[in-house]
């Protein structure tokens, strides 16, 4: 089976900060054929840009907290009902939280949708600080500072773990050892999703 045999390859990328889901979540993305929607990434961009987006967000960003629901959510459906989007997508970054559960949920009832899979990147707390550090020094990111990353991963353990279980009631979790280098991890995800019958076009599951 394919991903566009059934017309759907939709996906969530989820794991704590320094997991390396961004990263693994565009090389899946790449191989579906699906738009990546991260919503830092698009936070950021509108910080970078000066929107009125942007401004709205940016100390929030700086602190690590999150952005209120309503306003992410909001964001989120407006990215999802672009073309690009219809066959399916991988959101990196979203839902963070039981309320961002619940709106996409709504979402995607509405369309006839369900989620094929919600992969779980699993990489313990000493690594995960350990990478935030060098990519502090990499990328300069704001809020990856030592007291900010600690509010973010805070929030992590809070908001956002417990939404895997939820999604484990579902059967819809994949969770893979996100310790080893990228293309281990890459390989892993890849098997773990052709366990699962869910194969790039043109890859046999
Ligand atoms: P990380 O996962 O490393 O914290 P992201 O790039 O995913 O980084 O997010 C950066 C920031 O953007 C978050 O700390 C938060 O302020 C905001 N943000 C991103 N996604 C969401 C979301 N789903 N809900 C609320 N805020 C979000």
């Amino acid at each position: 089976m394919t991903a566009s045999a059934t017309g759907s390859a939709r996906f969530l990328i989820v794991g704590p900060q320094g997991s390396g889901k961004g990263t693994q979540g565009v090389l899946v993305a790449e191989a579906f054929g699906v738009p990546q929607v991260a919503t830092g990434d698009i936070f950021r961009a509108n910080v970078a840009g000066g929107t009125e987006l942007g401004k709205r967000v940016q100390a929030i960003i700086e602190a690590g907290d999150l952005v209120p629901d309503e306003l992410t959510s909001e964001l989120v459906r407006d990215r999802l009902e672009q073309a690009d989007a219809a066959g399916g997508f991988l959101l990196d970054g979203y839902p963070r939280n039981r309320g961002q559960v619940d709106d996409l949920d709504a979402f995607l009832t509405g369309r006839g949708e369900a989620l094929d899979a919600v992969i779980e990147l699993v990489v313990p707390r000493e690594e995960s600080i350990g990478r935030l550090k060098q990519r502090a020094t990499d990328q300069g990111r704001t809020d990856d500072t030592e007291e900010v990353i600690a509010n973010r991963l805070a929030i992590y353990e809070r908001e956002t773990a417990p939404i895997l279980d939820v999604y484990r009631d579902r059967g819809a979790v994949v969770r893979i050892d996100g310790v080893g280098t990228l293309d281990e991890v890459t390989e892993r995800i890849f098997s773990a999703l052709a366990a699962r019958g869910l194969a790039p076009n043109g890859v046999s599951a």
